[in-house]
């Protein structure tokens, strides 16, 4: 039956960073409808968290009154004691040991206006660049991979590339359950154009997987030495793109400004990774990867997709690095249906997290805090004295709460994320946020982060405030406020401005309303490599998104950035400006694998990996409130029934799952999905701590923990 509808109004899906857009049917002051825009890009589709982000306003543990801790308790408060409260607590730390000794931590799911404002707080009104997120923890790899091989972060093509690639090379992604739109569209085109191939490289076999022309099984943490072989294998062959590398490619080793080196050294230095040589350490075989590499080399156009499986090991940014060199060794970018392609895990970590620079090393719109005439772009367009920002980057994820263990961060703003359970090795670091003075912002309530906050302050939720997201193809839109927040929820703009007026910054919020704030950061925007002053307010209310760069208003948007013609910001002529890189050429780095951070040994004899399923999302913290969600299991322990029938395991059974940090306690399910040797858990268990056992090594470059490597053993109790 029908359900009337008084207005609909356009929107974006609240959960991953596919970002289908939705059609939004309001009645009485109320969601009662979401659907799936048949003008979007997503063409009307939505996956099951799509369908139910109306559910999710009206779950039942919506956070609805601010609270302050006492006598050991979280008691309701006004609005004016909680946030007093909480600037005392940051006044307190800061008179103790500087601006350094605060920090904020914020989200993937903030709106960008929100995190841009929590970034000019801290870094230009507090004076700390401890200012970090959950997206250090899902795409830092990526966004550094991005910035080191062209000059500038994000992807360079669009989804509508997936109708004119020819071949998809998705590595660490199990799109079929973590973007399954996109991955619908990937199958429209397999299905009018049967020649497509798939080639997949996952542990596991994912419901991705089964699409696949070619599934490499590989050993988890092996990615560099695979793609690597690749590239080895693709120079034997000649299957490379001599023109394309002879005038837009440079070979160096380590960082950006290192000497350039030639194709030949680059040649020489992957003798090493001969297919023969690192078949074993992939796990795989010599013809498997020689296979892949054939495919890869054939096509006329290759879209590979990436995510977490990729980006979160301690080799991440090589990983990344390698990815985009297939691309670039045989000019396999710039084209319709050629382009490397990662896929953000949350709503608007790329526009509101890495564009904004809401990062502790960052600065809006590329720039870096290290960089002098970066910060003093920043201290003028924020109007403040040269010399305010710090030099300093701050503290990144997994050393900030470490610090705050070490009593060095001593009061810390978290908004719209769950640390104490998606933190790796979680119980070290909720040891650092039961010491810190700790303020949590969000729409739900209890959290287990919640639950250690000395103030909470409630947050209202997509449809019950204002703000703008962006998705993994540099689209922003526009998330219309429609009803009202519950109880006293405001927005986490509202209150980072009144948090900061609280703090003697409110001169420098002087931008309140959404709209105010997306028109500043526009401004900041302009004559940057992301660029975006053409996205309007009234452009984005008219239309479903555009993609940046945008820089007028009657500017279309742009599908394949660094191509001339089609980017307005690519000046030169030719087939591709890599205008970002200061030579305007793009950087294949000699990366090597690495040792494994953690090796396998008789005490820790097998790997944990961890990742998602298509019903549930991150911690679980808004899907496991939904009714109709609620049977589906998430608390098991794949693992090969060859190790299962070992080990006398059956299904059901008790397995204790033990790392040099900590143990979890799942329920087997053998199953042939994992290779022998690997075991598998979600990340959503809200009944068991994964993450005690998962590792907290992070990749040395870009901060990243390695939650898909981890050594443990596994034991039946
Ligand atoms: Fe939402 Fe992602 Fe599902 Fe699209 S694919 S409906 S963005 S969860």
């Amino acid at each position: 039956e029908a359900i009337p509808v008084d207005s609909w109004h356009k929107s974006v899906c609240r959960f991953c960073g596919s970002g289908c857009e939705t059609r939004v049917g309001v009645r009485g002051g109320k969601v009662v409808k979401v659907e799936g825009l048949q003008e979007g890009w997503n063409r009307g589709r939505l996956c099951i968290k799509g369908l139910l982000n109306r559910e999710i306003l009206y779950v039942s543990d919506r956070a609805q009154y601010p609270m302050v801790r006492k006598n050991g308790q979280l008691v309701r408060v006004s609005w004016d004691e909680a946030l007093d409260t909480a600037a005392a607590g940051f006044r307190d730390a800061i008179a103790q040991g500087g601006p350094d000794a605060v920090a904020f931590y914020g989200s993937g799911q903030l709106f960008t206006q929100e995190s841009y404002t929590a970034n000019k707080l801290f870094k230009g009104g507090i004076g700390t660049n401890n200012v970090d997120g959950n997206p250090r923890l899902c795409m830092a790899s990526a966004a550094f991979g991005y910035k080191s091989v062209f000059g500038a972060d994000e992807p360079s093509g669009c989804y509508d590339d997936i109708e004119h690639a020819t071949t998809f090379f998705v590595i660490g992604a199990n799109m079929a359950e973590c973007h399954p739109v996109v991955w619908e569209r990937v199958r429209d085109r397999i299905r009018t154009a049967p020649q497509t191939r798939v080639i997949v490289v996952d542990p596991r076999r994912t419901p991705t997987a089964r699409d696949a022309t070619l599934h490499l099984q590989i050993r988890p943490g092996t990615d560099v030495a695979l793609l690597n072989a690749m590239s080895y294998e693709l120079l034997r062959t000649g299957l490379v793109d001599r023109a394309f590398i002879d005038n837009f490619v440079t070979f160096r080793k380590g960082t950006a400004d290192a000497p350039p080196l030639t194709l030949e050294d680059f040649q020489k230095f992957l003798e090493d990774y001969a297919p023969e040589k690192v078949a074993d350490l992939c796990g795989l075989s010599s013809a498997e990867i020689r296979e892949a590499a054939r495919l890869w080399g054939i096509s006329q156009a290759v879209m590979s997709f990436w995510t977490m499986g990729l980006n979160q090991q301690t080799h991440g940014v090589a990983a990344n690095r390698m990815m985009m060199a297939l691309h670039l060794l045989t000019g396999q970018i710039g084209r319709p249906g050629a382009s490397p392609f990662s896929l953000t895990g949350q709503p608007n970590a790329g526009g509101g997290v890495r564009d904004t620079g809401s990062l502790a090393h960052a600065l809006p719109a590329g720039r870096l805090v290290s960089k002098e005439k970066d910060r003093h772009e920043m201290e003028k367009s924020w109007g403040l004295p040269e010399g305010r920002i710090s030099p300093n980057p701050g503290l990144s994820a997994v050393p900030l709460f470490e610090a705050m263990r070490e009593g060095k961060v001593r009061a810390a703003l978290v908004m719209a994320t769950n640390p104490a359970r998606s933190l790796p090795n979680a119980d070290r670091y909720r040891e650092g946020m039961e010491k810190a003075f700790l303020v949590v912002c969000d729409s739900i309530f209890p959290t287990d982060t919640a639950q250690m906050a000395d103030v909470f302050l409630p947050a209202a939720m997509w449809a019950e405030k204002e703000g703008v997201f962006s998705q993994s193809e540099r689209r922003y839109h526009l998330v219309q406020k429609l009803v009202e927040p519950p109880g006293e929820a405001r927005s986490d703009l509202e209150i980072l401005v009144a948090f900061g007026e609280r703090l003697g910054h409110g001169e420098l919020l002087k931008a309140r309303t959404p709209e105010a704030v997306w028109d500043e950061w526009r401004r900041i925007s302009a004559g940057s490599t992301y660029d975006f002053t053409g996205i309007t307010y009234a452009r984005l209310k008219e239309l479903p998104g555009l993609v940046w760069p945008c820089p007028s208003e009657d500017h279309p948007g742009t599908c394949h950035r660094y191509v001339p013609g089609k980017d307005p910001l690519a000046k030169k002529e030719g087939r591709i400006d890599f205008y970002a890189r200061p030579d305007g050429r793009a950087i294949v780095y000699l990366s090597e694998q690495g040792p494994f951070r953690e090796a396998l040994t008789s005490d820790y004899p097998m790997t944990l990996t961890t990742g998602r399923r298509l019903e549930h999302w991150h911690t679980a913290t808004l899907t496991g409130r939904i009714p109709q969600l609620q049977g589906i299991d998430i608390d098991y322990l794949e693992l090969h029934p060859g190790d299962a029938a070992v080990m006398g395991v059956k299904e059901g059974d008790w397995v204790q799952v033990t790392s040099a940090r900590g143990s979890v306690r799942l329920q087997a399910k053998p199953s042939m999905r994992v290779r022998p040797g690997v075991v598998f858990a979600l990340m959503h268990s809200m009944k068991h701590l994964v993450n005690a056992a998962t590792s907290d090594s992070v990749d040395p470059t870009s901060g990243q923990p390695e939650y898909k490597v981890a050594a443990v053993r596994v034991e039946h109790v």
